[in-house]
């Protein structure tokens, strides 16, 4: 599903350049769920955005669902964008003036998707994640857990081949963040290919694979026995 090979990245920095990728190769299969850990500044969210094509790796290649994703013009990049990826992000952001509802409807929209099918599957995915009874609430009105629900649903109404998350349980405290990554582990159950980039150990045990970037290069790559986060979910 992702290939990476041999990607470097820097910052310019005034005169100077700070070399945050320092040849990263990385395989990721369909259905794999993959912790990416680090200390601050280690490159995480630098690889992450690469991946998610937010940003582009000055050397290397990066292939996408078979796709190269090279010196792609804006419109084909959106256009990918769309197709396979879907973000979750630490702060949510979520749109405060929307309704849970119309957050989730918005990659929809975007795809051009009717009216009438944007509603139908924004509720399907708010229930999907435990939110049916919330769709008419704005963000304001919901608790930190049940915003990155709706974050989380929303990512999903694209149905996207993979799902980026950095840091999805960083603003949560941790009965709310098993309660996410309980949510998480289903989606990847139903075969979801999902990236989460944490800081905490335990979220990292509750993935099948845990990569662990130090100085811009992957120092481990080992599969976990998995924890399910019910265990911890009272
Ligand atoms: P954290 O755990 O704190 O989120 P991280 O592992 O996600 O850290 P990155 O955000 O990838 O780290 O940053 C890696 C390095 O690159 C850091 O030294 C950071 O200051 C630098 N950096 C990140 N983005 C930029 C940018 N847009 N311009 C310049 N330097 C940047
Ligand atoms: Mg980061």
């Amino acid at each position: 599903m992702i290939e990476v090979k041999d990607i470097h990245k820097s910052y310019k920095m005034g005169q100077n350049s700070l070399k945050v990728l320092k040849g990263i190769n990385l395989n990721i299969n369909e259905g794999e769920l993959v912790a990416i850990m680090g200390s601050s500044g280690s490159g995480k969210s630098t690889l992450l955005n690469i991946l998610g094509m937010l940003d582009e790796a000055e050397t290397g290649e990066y292939i996408l669902d078979g796709v190269l994703i090279k010196n792609l013009n804006e419109t084909k990049a959106a256009h990918y964008r769309n197709k396979f990826l879907g973000f979750v992000f630490q702060s949510f952001n979520l749109i405060n003036y929307k309704t849970a509802a119309e957050n989730v409807a918005l990659p929809l929209y975007y795809q051009k998707t009717n009216r009438k099918e944007r509603q139908e599957k924004a509720l399907a995915y708010l229930q999907k994640v435990g939110l049916g009874e919330w769709a008419g609430h704005l963000p304001s009105e919901m608790s930190g857990g049940q915003k990155q629900r709706v974050a989380i649903a929303r990512a999903l109404a694209a149905a996207p081949k993979v799902l980026l998350a950095d840091e999805p349980t960083g603003a949560l405290d941790t009965k709310t963040s098993y309660e996410v990554m309980d949510l998480i582990q289903q989606i990847n159950d139903e075969g979801k290919t999902i990236l989460i980039v944490t800081h905490e150990e335990d979220i990292a045990n509750m993935c099948k694979r845990i990569v662990r970037l130090k100085d811009g290069v992957i120092i481990e790559d080992v599969k976990v026995e998995q924890v399910r986060a019910a265990q911890y979910v009272q």
